[in-house]
């Protein structure tokens, strides 16, 4: 059962990676599959047989070679050429090993003995292949640093699995063991990813509307709800652009983001965003709700033109009053709250904070307005 385990979770995670057209996932389930496919076929005999120890010797530096391969390729859709590649490069891989091992040409005996006799610190791994690996598993690290891309674990954990793999590679059942961990790792953080995509809005990066009915559902009837939108965005846009008022949207969501009072922030849709607080009334909220609109007004962004891209710029707080120059943008938003002493149904309860925030819209903009 366990020796099948690898196969059903690299293999699920493998599957999974094809449906989201994700290119490292599907590399590094393939790698971690033929690796475990190596293992299984070709090195039941004790390492100090030929050619078992040849093939542990190419496997301990393929593997890394190839995952590292995987941390400098660019995470693209698996359709892409690079992708292809790299299978091709698993598959020849492969083919090379399973080959020597069928047909034992001569120069292979002679072939690197010190991949199979020398031993790094008592470890089973040569000491040439466990650089390579430490050296690889920095990288993994360090280039999504660099890139100031978010970490994924995948590739570092296996990375590490598989060395542990290799490097204690008499203990029993240690491949199935930690080839099972990899998928397992790939299953996780694929379903975490995707989880990521669902309930989280691509522009702002904080919670959707759809993260707002599920932690609704989990909310209870204890709740107060502000609706809250930018005042004049259509202007903003018409005046600036629309990648520019993507950035001023990204502005406004990372100030409704930092909410006093203990709300959660989320984008409702175009420019228009929610805020949630638990266990309490719309009267214990108003005071964090005015600290934000004004903190939101007080905001000074510059628009600049970085190499044709347009960005806003934090100009520092608190300027009110200060000279404004061309180009100044300074949002305000209107907002409306409501809360759940109103209604047992949530859309009620968002309808009356809804009506609430036009009632500040026709009050002037820049307001909040109770239910
Ligand atoms: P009001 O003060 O009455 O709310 O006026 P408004 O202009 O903000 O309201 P309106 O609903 O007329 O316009 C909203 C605009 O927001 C229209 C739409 O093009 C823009 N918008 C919606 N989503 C996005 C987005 O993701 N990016 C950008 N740049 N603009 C968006
Ligand atoms: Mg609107
Ligand atoms: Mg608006």
């Amino acid at each position: 059962m366990l020796g099948q385990l690898p196969y059903v979770l690299c293999g699920l995670a493998a599957f999974v990676a094809l449906l989201a057209n994700n290119s490292r996932y599907m590399g590094t389930a393939l790698l971690m599959l033929m690796g475990f496919w190596l293992i299984r076929t070709y090195l039941q005999a004790p390492l100090d047989t030929e050619p078992a120890g040849q093939v542990f010797g190419l496997i301990s530096l393929g593997l890394p070679i190839l995952l590292g391969t995987l941390a400098i390729l660019p995470n693209t859709g698996w359709r892409h050429m690079g992708v292809l590649i790299l299978i091709a490069f698993i598959s020849i891989f492969a083919l090379i090993v399973a080959s020597l091992f069928q047909w034992h040409p001569l120069w292979f005996a002679k072939l690197l003995p010190e991949l199979h006799q020398s031993t790094f610190f008592g470890l089973k791994i040569s000491s040439s292949a466990s650089l390579l690996f430490v050296a690889v598993f920095i990288a993994s690290l360090a280039i999504p640093f660099l890139k100031q891309e978010i970490l994924d674990t995948s590739l570092p954990g296996c990375i590490a699995f598989s060395f542990i793999t290799l490097a204690w590679f008499q203990t029993s059942h240690i491949s199935a063991t930690m080839f099972s961990l990899s998928g397992l790792l790939l299953i996780i953080n694929q379903t975490h990813s995707l989880l990521n995509m669902v309930y989280r809005d691509e522009l702002t990066q904080i919670p959707n509307r759809r993260a707002l009915l599920r932690d609704i559902r989990n909310t209870g009837n204890h709740y107060a709800l502000a609706m809250v939108d930018v005042d004049h965005f259509k202007k903003i846009n018409d005046q600036h652009g629309h990648d520019l008022g993507d950035q001023v949207l990204r502005a406004i969501a990372s100030k409704l983001n930092q909410v006093s009072g203990g709300g959660k922030a989320y984008r409702f849709g175009g420019e228009e965003f929610c805020i949630l607080f638990r266990g309490r009334t719309q009267e214990q909220v108003l005071d964090h709700l005015e600290t934000l609109r004004q903190t939101i007004s007080e905001y000074d962004m510059t628009a600049r033109d970085r190499k044709n891209r347009p960005w806003v710029q934090n100009k520092g707080e608190k300027k009110r009053g200060a000279s404004r120059r061309k180009g100044d943008i300074r949002a305000t938003v209107s907002m409306g709250v409501a809360d759940s002493t109103i209604a047992l149904d949530f859309n009620i309860v968002l309808k009356k904070a809804d009506e609430a925030m036009y009632r500040a819209k026709q009050g002037g903009r820049n307001q909040i307005k109770q239910a």
